[in-house]
């Protein structure tokens, strides 16, 4: 299951600019305002930094699909 698609999914809270996902996984996110997500920034190879930025978003804003889907996996 390979992670396709990231975003920020602010649907139930808002971003906190909290930085906290910037920290974990600088190759992905980044938190100029509130986050976004690196323009050609590679899944694949940020997999295990992509799940754990999510986790540790302390608002849970972190959206990520699996396998082309556009339904959020977690
Ligand atoms: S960890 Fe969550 S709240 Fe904090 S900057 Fe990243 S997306 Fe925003």
């Amino acid at each position: 299951m390979a992670i396709t698609k990231v975003w920020l999914d602010e649907s139930e809270n808002e971003c906190t600019m909290c930085g906290a996902c910037e920290a974990v996984c600088e190759a992905v996110f980044e938190v100029p305002e509130k986050m976004v997500v690196k323009e050609g920034a590679d899944f694949a190879a940020n997999e295990e930094g992509i799940k754990e930025a999510a986790d540790s978003c302390p608002v849970a804003t972190i959206a990520y699909a699996l396998d082309g889907s556009e339904t959020r996996a977690n």
